[in-house]
């Protein structure tokens, strides 16, 4: 890159948002374009989680770009779920077939973007000195893109390796006869745990909160499944962004509760034995909304625990009782609760024992069986400071000077989950207040980056330099996000969904629980009415109240 170039836009990262961000802008809309990631190489989320067992939870035909029928027909998935391997290799393959690599910039991180509103600019910077300008700054920087690292003490000290899920080495880890800890049992845990059990001497797993894990339900994809598929893929698109999570899932029922004991242990079984999210998301709707309802889900799934696992103490504390099912979102497993039928393998409950610190040879806890635990290596799979974290880690100042961290003191304030007041010309792909992480991830980037391109076309062609929400809209979006989700069991649960898995960050509802179907009509029906609750230059883009909800 060069000093101070100009453009017309920057995509910030490679991975399934900013590769499609890049494609469009640049070949549809015919504008300059550079997308920055930080990363060695494109895949974003997919570069750096190449943890052993990292694999899509969304079945591989569903959870790929739609925007190519050639692509689509073109791409062979080998496995229904495919693994970070074969994910990284597609998004690789559309880098190329697209041509993007000439206008991606690796190894680069913004450090500073600033809004210039007299020339209606985003200045940024970089972290190897470079400066360059853009009138629209297009985030898809992703929501699992900074890692969370507790705060545990001692953590420096310790004399061997530590890993984390979310930067794994590029080389691999070979934990042939090892002492080894993973401090988490979220997905990503619940995904490499098995895998690290079988290669280590020994795995003492710290979980804090037991989950609610349900069989993946992965292997071979089936050549006569993939060839129905790719001669149905429009229509499949189509029923998957009806459905509130942007799945190909039809068969939900009202209620778990208006049915009698014995079909609801057929329907959950079915959907056991099915595997992927058919129990989570295609079962019934109640599930996330009436605590009796979810009871039942969640019995079911504590009885199959309890099938698996051998040692009826160590059963119990993998049995989530502290929250309801779902609500903090439920990883997909292979094998996993077999892993504790292992010799080798322990279970600490930091409920009991709380880590007190760390030692140079491992983990001392505390409490009832506090003990020091003798270590060669520790790996967190402790999460992610989402949606939220990769924003505000840009060093962005809008108008004024005003930081978006400031700004967003108390939990995010966007319209849509795409825009912020007093941020002029900043798109923020599947952004906190948007569908995002309930919503089918490559279908949920493609919805944002054809909406903010086709805006980006609405404003180029009248002249207008700047769009940003007006208050009122902001308001009101958050107003409408927080009364969308006031009757859901999900934002009772400590999670990442609630930032509240990071200490000190605010607790607010990362995301919009009204589901695809309804958000993509509201995106749809803003634009088709002008742009209402957007200001255009400074001015209300259309007539009207300032939002439509
Ligand atoms: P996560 O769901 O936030 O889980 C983090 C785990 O670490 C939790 O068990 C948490 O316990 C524990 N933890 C955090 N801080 C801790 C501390 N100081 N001491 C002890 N335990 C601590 O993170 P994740 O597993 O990386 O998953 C995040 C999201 O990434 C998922 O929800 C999913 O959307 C996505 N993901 C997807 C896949 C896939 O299959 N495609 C795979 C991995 C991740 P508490 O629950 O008590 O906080």
């Amino acid at each position: 890159m060069t000093d101070d170039l100009e453009l017309d836009a920057v995509v910030v990262g490679a991975g399934f948002s900013g590769l499609y961000a890049l494609h469009v802008l640049r070949d549809r809309l015919g504008l300059s374009v550079r997308a920055i990631d930080r990363a060695g190489g494109v895949g974003g989320v997919w570069y750096w989680n190449r943890y052993p067992g990292a694999r899509c939870d969304i079945e591989s035909y569903s959870y790929s770009y739609s925007f190519s029928p050639d692509l689509q027909q073109e791409w062979r998935w080998s496995e229904r779920f495919a693994g970070q391997p074969e994910i990284l290799r597609y998004l690789e393959h559309v880098a190329d077939r697209f041509d993007l690599r000439r206008d991606i910039v690796l190894d680069t991180r913004i450090t500073s973007a600033t809004w210039d509103d007299d020339r209606a600019r985003w200045v940024l910077t970089t972290d190897i000195g470079d400066r360059l300008s853009a009138r629209y700054l297009i985030s898809g920087a992703g929501n699992l893109s900074e890692a969370a690292t507790p705060e545990l003490d001692g953590l420096d000290t310790f004399d061997g390796p530590v890993y984390s899920t979310a930067r794994w080495p590029r080389g691999g880890v070979d934990f042939t006869g090892k002492r080894v800890a993973v401090i988490g049992t979220g997905s990503s845990g619940i995904q490499v745990i098995p895998h690290i059990a079988a290669q280590a001497a020994h795995l003492t797993v710290f979980q804090r909160t037991a989950n609610y894990a349900t069989p993946i339900g992965n292997g071979t994809l089936d050549p006569e499944f993939a060839r129905l598929v790719k001669a149905d893929y429009p229509n499949l698109r189509r029923r998957s962004r009806d459905n509130f999570a942007g799945l190909p899932f039809d068969l939900q029922s009202p209620s778990a509760l208006a049915v009698s004991d014995h079909e609801r242990s057929r329907v959950y079984q079915e959907r056991w034995d099915q595997g992927g999210f058919r129990l989570f998301l295609d079962s019934y709707a109640d599930l996330f909304f009436d605590e009796k309802a979810n009871d039942t889900a969640a019995e079911f799934i504590r009885d199959r625990i309890r099938e698996r696992v051998t040692d009826p103490a160590t059963a119990e504390l993998l049995c989530p009782t502290d929250h309801p099912y779902a609500t903090k979102r439920p990883p997909l497993e292979s094998g996993y609760y077999e892993t504790y039928n292992r010799d080798t393998v322990e279970l600490v409950d930091l409920r009991s024992s709380p880590i007190q610190r760390i030692i140079p040879r491992g983990i001392r806890t505390e409490g009832a069986a506090g003990t020091d635990h003798a270590l060669d290596a520790i790996v967190l799979a402790t999460g992610f400071d989402g949606f939220t974290g990769p924003l505000l880690r840009m060093g962005i100042r809008g108008r004024d000077g005003r930081s978006l961290r400031e700004h967003w003191s108390d939990g995010p304030h966007t319209y849509l989950g795409l825009m912020t007041h007093g941020f002029p010309n900043l798109f923020t792909i599947t952004g906190p207040q948007s569908p995002s992480q309930f919503y089918n991830h490559p279908l949920a980037a493609e919805d944002h980056v054809d909406w903010l391109a086709d805006c980006i076309s609405h404003l180029r062609e009248r002249g207008v330099d700047r769009i940003e929400p007006s208050a009122e809209a902001e308001h009101r979006w958050g107003e409408h996000t927080d009364e969308v989700a006031s009757g859901a069991l999900l934002p009772r649960t400590d999670s990442w969904f609630m930032g509240s898995n990071v200490p000190g960050k605010p607790r607010a509802l990362l995301i919009y629980l009204g589901g695809a179907p309804a958000y993509r009509r509201i995106c749809a029906d803003v634009a088709e009415r002008g742009y209402q609750g957007f200001l255009f230059d400074g001015v209300p883009a259309a007539e009207g109240p300032g939002a439509t909800v």
